[in-house]
């Protein structure tokens, strides 16, 4: 047998790599970058969950895809229910997941939302549906519940920052449940095309891909309504093990604008025993409610209570403050008095004090400081990259 290759070949075998070259050079070169560009990131979120019948509407023509068909419905409404084997939409049944793409904008109960909707069954008759949306729509969703428009455009930039951050790092809060994220203050408050505006849609698009990074990785970017003068590190707040640098706290003079800055409630014994014991403690009667430990700035830590037979119980003041309503009991920013029964807290601020404090970041945005200083201010030692 000749193994030879023959000059007839050899000609051939230039002739595909010559072309190859060719067209990479002339047709694929010029497109290098756009070949290059990761999709975008796609967000999962979870806006209903256990439900056993929603109102599912589109402005223009639906395609349901699931397993085994892809169907097209036409622009309307459609009422979706769990069936025996799967799910009914319309008329139709499809299995126990199915995906809905749109040209335009999608309706779940007459709220409406970008990207594509996932339906997941998850019981003999509850579902659960899934918004699929790019992570850039999404912060468009989460802004408005976040923070009012009206605010200086360096405060909104640096809130966009700090919902991404909080969104990347975040992304496997929900892996149990079928998707990313939920729709409520637990994750980020997601309201769709409802949670949107344009000074805000402007804020996410002028920092677009832009999170906060520290020993290169993303920051537990937390924040807050009001610190009142100084921020608080995790383990005050918490009880947790350790403060990365960028949360250790800092003080705050940008936030005294809060109309709501002071604030004043009462607590009666009765109620905080009765309270406590629902929660576990082991308390009939409170003897005595004294301040343990004390956080940055003087901020509380820690609170003592001793208990009718004169045993201690400590308790984190955060914790304290979420059992008797957050609403009344804003912060561990107090000081306490005691009359004939009950105890007066006199406060400073909103909310459990770490990370970046909204209030003083729209201070800061007045006195002309941007987004970047913003962030730098309240989370020291971090970065910010661009992540694509
Ligand atoms: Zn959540
Ligand atoms: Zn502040």
């Amino acid at each position: 047998m000749n193994h030879k290759i023959k000059p007839r070949s050899w000609y051939f075998l230039f002739t595909a790599l010559a072309g190859s070259l060719i067209f990479y050079l002339v047709i694929l070169f010029p497109f290098r970058e756009t070949l290059a560009v990761n999709p975008e990131v796609m967000v999962e979120i979870g806006i209903l969950s256990g439900v056993n019948r929603v109102s599912i509407s589109g402005e223009k023509e639906l395609k349901i895809i699931s397993k085994d068909k892809t169907v097209n419905f036409s622009a309307g409404d459609y009422s979706v229910t769990a069936v025996e084997d799967g799910l009914k939409i319309g008329k139709k049944n499809f299995t126990s997941r199915v995906e809905i793409i749109s040209s335009g904008y999608l309706k779940v109960n007459r709220r409406g939302y970008r990207g594509s909707l996932i339906l997941i069954k998850k019981s003999k008759n509850r579902f659960t549906v899934v918004n699929r949306v790019e992570l850039e729509q999404y912060l468009y969703g989460v802004m408005k519940p976040e923070i009012s428009p009206n605010w200086p455009e360096e405060t909104l930039k640096a809130q966009a920052v700090i919902s991404r951050t909080y969104a990347l790092k975040n992304l496997t809060k929900h892996t149990g449940d079928g998707f990313n994220l939920c729709n409520r203050v637990h994750c980020q408050v997601y309201a769709g095309l409802s949670g949107e505006s344009v000074l805000t849609n402007q804020a996410v698009d002028a920092t677009r891909g832009e999170i906060l990074i520290y020993d290169g990785e993303p920051i537990n970017a937390f924040f807050h309504s009001t610190c009142g003068g100084c921020t608080d590190k995790p383990s005050n707040v918490w009880g947790s093990a350790n403060d990365p640098e960028y949360l250790e706290g800092v003080k705050c003079k940008f936030c005294e604008d809060d109309p709501r800055y002071y604030w004043e409630h009462s607590l009666s014994k009765r109620r905080i025993a009765a309270v406590l014991k629902k929660k576990g403690y082991p308390i009939d009667e409170v003897e005595k409610l004294e301040i343990d430990k004390r956080g940055n700035g003087g901020r509380v830590s820690k609170l003592r209570i001793i208990d009718g037979k004169g045993k201690k119980h400590i308790i984190l003041a955060n914790q304290f403050r979420i059992f008797f309503n957050p609403e009344n009991q804003r912060s561990t920013f107090v000081e306490m008095k005691i009359y004939s029964d009950a105890y007066q807290f006199k406060g400073k601020g909103w909310g459990h004090g770490v990370g970046l404090c909204q209030w003083g970041a729209r201070g800061m945005g007045l006195k002309g400081h941007d987004y970047k200083e913003i962030l730098k201010y309240y989370y020291p030692g971090t970065k910010l990259k661009r992540v694509d």
